[in-house]
């Protein structure tokens, strides 16, 4: 059982007890729909492939596809079952799936990663769909390999579909809100946060791992918002200033090849440092499983928001928790991406463009309601479970009521 997958279960299996969920509706919640895999042969060479569809009672599997040597089907599937309950808390009408293909594209031909993205897509065309199950990139995959997706799927049923696959090119139906749309969704839940608890509205201490897609957007967010971002990192390391960093310059260096520690600029910290500062706010922004039992004794943030998904292992949040750390989970703090996704798909669906400044405030409300539901619960509880137990007891309800809705249970 892979890491990410054991942690999954344990959390789910604590909640069973907190929420008295029946065997039944366990049952119902931890059941796959479907488990497709297929070896994709790519001039010969051969490649493991994986779409899951965990769970439609709220409406079609909605989840990214990933690329990477290490993708496994425990990790296809506990990334569906955790897609399943992002979209049931963000309120959206869709089940959860995941994909992922076991390959390594880095420094591969594009020609070549256009195969296995046609192969891909030819391969599961009876599995996804707009109303059956809806794709979008994840690590390693991109637009571009969304409008191959996208195309090769078309020329397979015979008709077009925009709707059955979302991050694709603007060209092809895409939306253009969906570039920063995990950050700003992020940075909406972030001033739930701060007007909760009350904290400044500036001048914050902020630390940023990660300053790719996700961090590097979110970083900027908060600077402009007048928040003192002291330390970022990349896979390289990265850098800390107390005064605050100027993050614009920054991410114009990284664009220019540089990696963050190459920038000449603060003090150089390693990938463990950041996770041990003295801030306000820890944004877990890079991988999985970066705090864990082993290192958890030495983190000093008020707060940790993740952007991540599970960046955070089960048994670390337990001591977080004790240590009244307040987490923002990753299954409400990074929905705004698929968010978006959400709206690429309607308008896609309706044939109707809907206005920039609408969908703006359409994430942020959407955000701020799930911030506080989720606030709500915890409150409820007296606050003596942490925020992904309510993140999680919400969305498992909404699947709940949905399979009891069809007569399922
Ligand atoms: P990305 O590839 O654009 O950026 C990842 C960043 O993390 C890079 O800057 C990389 O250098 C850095 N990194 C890698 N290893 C590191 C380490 N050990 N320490 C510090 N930094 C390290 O990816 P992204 O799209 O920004 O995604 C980041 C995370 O957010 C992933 O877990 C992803 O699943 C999650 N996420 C992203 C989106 C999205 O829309 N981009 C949506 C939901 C969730």
């Amino acid at each position: 059982m892979n890491a990410f997958y054991e942690s999954l279960m344990q959390r789910l299996g604590a909640i069973k007890l907190i929420a008295n969920f029946t065997d039944r509706e366990m049952e119902a919640l931890l059941n796959f729909k479907r488990i497709s895999k297929v070896e994709l042969d790519i001039d010969g060479q051969k490649y493991q492939a994986w779409r899951v569809l965990h769970n439609e009672a709220l409406g079609p599997g909605k989840g990214g596809i990933r690329f990477h040597p290490d993708v496994v089907e425990d990790e296809v599937k506990s990334l569906a079952l955790v897609m399943s309950l992002k979209n049931s808390l963000a309120g959206l009408p869709y089940g959860g799936g995941k994909g992922g293909v076991a390959i390594d594209i880095k420094g591969m031909d594009l020609k070549l990663v256009e195969k296995v993205s046609r192969a891909y897509a030819a391969a599961f065309s009876d599995v996804i769909g707009q109303d059956k199950d809806i794709p979008a990139p994840d690590l390693y995959t991109n637009p571009q390999i969304m409008g191959w997706m996208l195309d090769e799927f078309e020329k397979k049923v015979g008709h077009h579909e925009p709707g059955v696959i979302t991050g694709k090119p603007l060209a092809l139906g895409g939306i253009a809100q969906r570039t920063d749309a995990t950050a700003k969704g992020g940075f909406f839940m972030i001033q739930s946060l701060m007007q909760q608890l009350e904290l400044r509205t500036s001048g914050l201490k902020i630390a940023v791992q990660g300053f790719g897609n996700a961090g590097s957007f979110i970083a900027k967010m908060l600077y402009e918002a007048g928040h003192k971002v002291v330390a970022v990192t990349d896979s390289k390391g990265g850098i800390y200033d107390e005064n605050g960093l100027d993050i614009p310059a920054l991410i114009a260096k990284k664009a220019g090849g540089q990696t963050l520690s190459q920038v000449g600029v603060g003090q150089i910290i390693d990938n463990q440092a950041i996770l041990k500062m003295e801030v306000d706010i820890l944004l877990l922004a890079a991988l999985e499983n970066q705090i864990t039992a082993k290192n958890v004794s030495e983190v000093k943030a008020k707060a940790i928001v993740e952007l991540a998904n599970g960046p955070i292992s089960a048994d670390a949040d337990k001591a977080l928790f004790e240590k009244g750390v307040l987490v923002v989970p990753d299954v409400a703090a990074n929905a705004g991406g698929v968010t978006v996704s959400y709206f690429e798909w309607s308008q896609n669906r309706t044939g109707n463009i809907l206005d920039p400044e609408y969908l703006e405030k359409k994430l942020k409300d959407m955000m701020q309601s799930t911030w506080q539901r989720m606030y709500g619960v915890y409150e409820e509880h007296g606050k003596k479970v942490d925020l992904r137990t309510c993140a999680y007891l919400l969305a498992m309800r909404r699947i709940l009521e949905a399979e009891k809705a069809r007569g399922n249970i």
